[in-house]
């Protein structure tokens, strides 16, 4: 038998492309989004109460890495991406069903919109439920992860005073944290695992409405070069 599942909102969300989301949420605690909700849930009625919680549990899809063959084996980016692992002990986003989950800190309630911060979820993601984060039952304390044992260990990011200048200008007009958003983005190193970035390479992504560039000097650090509205 078939269930089928509709969104209770979407995400506006600071993050543009899945290229720099961190892999957890959490990991970056200046990224910020709003949670709108849908007809009947945009009624103050559906959230009476949850300005009692700091944080919430978000189940969504997936959207953009929806597929229709079922994968058994994944080969998680955390793992370097060339080691396979059942799709069942992995975060992964290609997975049945598409659902991923969030537990992310809610910063303000309001009817019809939840405003959230520490999230890793791409702009215009469908979510499917909210629940608040219960810290009795879901820490658990002594729980273990082999495969995940700690969170990724930052790379040092530094900037040119071009782009922390820019970057500073564009904080103010948006009013949002968006140098510390781009530090603790790139802190994750986004770049896949196998390549080693010669330094004349450019990287970038989309923050907001901004392209962040930059470029590694050494394979093991980040150099802003500038912060600039997207074309
Ligand atoms: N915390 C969630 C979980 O465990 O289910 C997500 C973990 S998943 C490894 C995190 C990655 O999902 C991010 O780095 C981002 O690139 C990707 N992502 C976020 N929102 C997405 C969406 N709506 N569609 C496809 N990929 C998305």
């Amino acid at each position: 038998m078939n269930y089928s599942v509709a969104p209770i909102g979407h995400v506006r969300s600071c993050f543009k492309e899945k290229f720099a989301i961190p892999r957890q949420p959490q990991l970056a605690p200046a990224a910020r989004g709003v949670l709108e909700l849908l007809p009947p849930y945009d009624n103050g009625e559906a959230v009476a109460g949850l300005e009692q919680v700091s944080h919430v549990w978000l189940l969504f899809l997936f959207h953009q890495a929806l597929e229709d063959k079922p994968r058994l084996k994944v080969r998680p980016p955390r793992l370097g991406g060339n080691k396979s692992m059942g799709v069942f002990a992995t975060r992964a986003t290609h997975r049945p069903n598409g659902i991923g989950q969030s537990v992310v800190r809610l910063e303000k309630v309001e009817a019809g919109r939840l405003w959230l911060s520490g999230i890793d979820l791409l702009d215009g993601t469908p979510v499917l439920d909210i629940k608040p984060y219960v810290p009795y039952a879901d820490a658990v304390a002594g729980a273990v992860n082999r495969m995940a044992d700690a969170p990724p260990a930052p790379i040092a990011v530094s900037w040119s005073d071009t782009a922390l200048c820019q970057a500073r200008e564009h904080a103010l007009r948006l009013a949002e944290p968006l140098v510390e958003l781009i530090e603790q983005c790139l802190a994750q190193d986004p770049r896949p695992a196998y390549q080693v970035p010669p330094p004349e390479r450019v990287y970038g992504v989309k923050f907001w409405d901004v392209q962040v560039r930059w470029h590694y000097p050494q394979p093991d650090q980040i150099r802003l070069l500038e912060v600039v509205m997207d074309q």
